[in-house]
């Protein structure tokens, strides 16, 4: 047995496991009429893992998956791109695979949804009917909430790039066109955003790339929580031991306005050479237009067995739109694993069979501290019948005691076997 399987048996984790188990007898069923037409809308992490999984244990469920851009960019390992380690060409990946594992594959942008009439609209006019819809269509931002943001992200004067692509793209060419004793100062929003780790992660590999490349420089982490969210004593320790002195991290530090690269904090302003904001987060446009926005003003709930939004019956929602049960994050593992529980309860569901009654998902993020060495934090969440939601398995998951060179091995194997499971590569 070669890593690369074990690693894949590991990723499908217990509950999609037994899911597998269950289904296991319609895997080849590719012959005889369909059960049903599924639309997937959202190639990212959520969608693409859905799309295959249904294909791969339904055999014969009609699937056509939607996604606005050409191919899949990974934020996973994007960080790395911003430090210089990784070309985007090592996080981008085509649809092919999928398209050869049976998946109907649309480029296009999803813009209306008719629940009662179960169709979807694209922007092109084209209109596709469904008898199960799934939605993991990311997050969008909450720019306006701070003052001037809009305008600077519009004009491309300032990036997020916590959507990967272009602007992680730009976001590299501000970092290195910086001069040696130049400002990186980066705003953490407040939780719940995408990747509680992220943030932090980032502001370690651009230390990284900028202790090697211009040494004279500070790194700024603007942090509107009150202390590290993730990771903590972990995150503290690289602050410490390995850019003490050219990184400084400040907790509370609420971005309230942009005036140019003047970041405006309560009590203070900042300057910044090259200035990242990460805005808050919520459900992406379409989870709202929708109408299944209905917890915060912010997320879609979700029943957990059958992953189908509280707001409406039929429209299954995954990934980083869901209001997240208790200390799951929004990842792209965790949007994986959603996707595994909702690719086998639609399957059910279209057999008029009852779904799995007790899933158990699972999640690892790695964080790199540098361009060579990372971390881990882990957990297992099981559905609980009372509570109605998933719940974190006492004793279960972990965190690394330091990072490693060895842990930056596993995360981009990690890396490499969920881009694998989520897109049949
Ligand atoms: C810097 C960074 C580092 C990260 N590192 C990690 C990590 O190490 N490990 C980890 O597990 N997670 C990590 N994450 C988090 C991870 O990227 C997300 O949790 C994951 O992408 C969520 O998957 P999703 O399917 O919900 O959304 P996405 O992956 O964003 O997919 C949404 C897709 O829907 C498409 N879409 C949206 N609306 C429409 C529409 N109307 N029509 C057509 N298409 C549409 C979008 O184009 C997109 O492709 C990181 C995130 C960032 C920003």
């Amino acid at each position: 047995m070669n890593t690369m399987h074990i690693h894949r048996r590991q990723f499908l984790g217990a509950g999609a496991m037994l899911a597998a188990a269950s289904l296991a007898g319609c895997a080849g069923m590719s012959m005889g009429s369909s059960i049903g037409r599924v639309v997937v809308v959202g190639g990212g992490y959520g969608g693409a893992t859905t799309a295959r999984y249904l294909k791969l244990w339904g055999g014969n469920v009609d699937v056509t998956l939607v996604e606005r851009n050409a191919s899949f960019v990974s934020c996973p390992i994007s960080n790395l791109v911003l430090g210089g380690y990784k070309q985007m060409a090592d996080i981008t990946h085509g649809y092919g695979s999928l398209k050869a594992a049976g998946v109907n594959l649309i480029q296009g942008e999803v813009v209306a949804i008719d629940a009662a009439g179960k169709t979807v609209r694209l922007a092109d006019g084209r209109v596709l009917p469904y008898d199960r819809l799934v939605l993991s269509p990311g997050i969008d931002f909450l720019a306006d909430q701070i003052g001037g943001l809009p305008a600077a992200l519009d004009s491309g004067r300032i990036v997020h790039a916590w959507k990967a692509g272009p602007q992680t793209v730009a976001l590299r060419k501000q970092i290195e066109a910086m001069a040696d004793g130049g400002v990186f100062a980066m705003f953490i929003p407040k939780a719940p955003y995408r990747c509680p780790p992220g943030p932090y992660e980032r502001a370690c590999v651009v230390a990284s790339y900028l202790k090697a490349a211009k040494p004279k420089s500070k790194v700024l982490v603007l942090d509107g929580n009150p202390e590290i969210v993730s990771k903590k004593g972990l995150f503290e320790k690289a602050f410490k031991d390995l850019y003490g002195g050219m990184l400084e991290y400040r907790p509370n530090a609420e971005l309230k306005e942009l005036s140019g690269n003047v970041a405006k904090l309560e009590f203070e302003d900042v300057k910044a050479d090259v200035l990242n904001v990460i805005p808050p987060q919520r459900a992406a446009d379409l989870a709202r237009s929708a109408g299944l926005v209905n917890m915060n003003n912010r997320w879609v709930g979700v029943n957990w067995l059958t992953m189908e939004a509280t707001a409406a019956a039929g429209i299954h929602v995954l990934g980083d739109a869901t209001f997240p049960a208790p200390l799951m994050p929004k990842s792209g593992h965790m949007a994986n694993q959603h996707a595994k529980v909702a690719a086998a309860a639609i399957i059910e569901l279209l057999k008029g069979q009852p779904v799995n009654a007790a899933p158990v998902v699972m999640n690892t993020c790695y964080s790199f501290v540098s361009g060579r060495d990372a971390m881990h934090v882990a957990s297992v969440h099981q559905y609980d019948a009372a509570e109605k939601t998933f719940k974190t398995v006492p004793g279960s998951g972990g965190v690394s005691a330091a990072a490693s060179q060895i842990e930056g091995r596993y995360a981009l194997s990690w890396a490499d076997n969920v881009w694998a499971d989520s897109l049949a590569l």
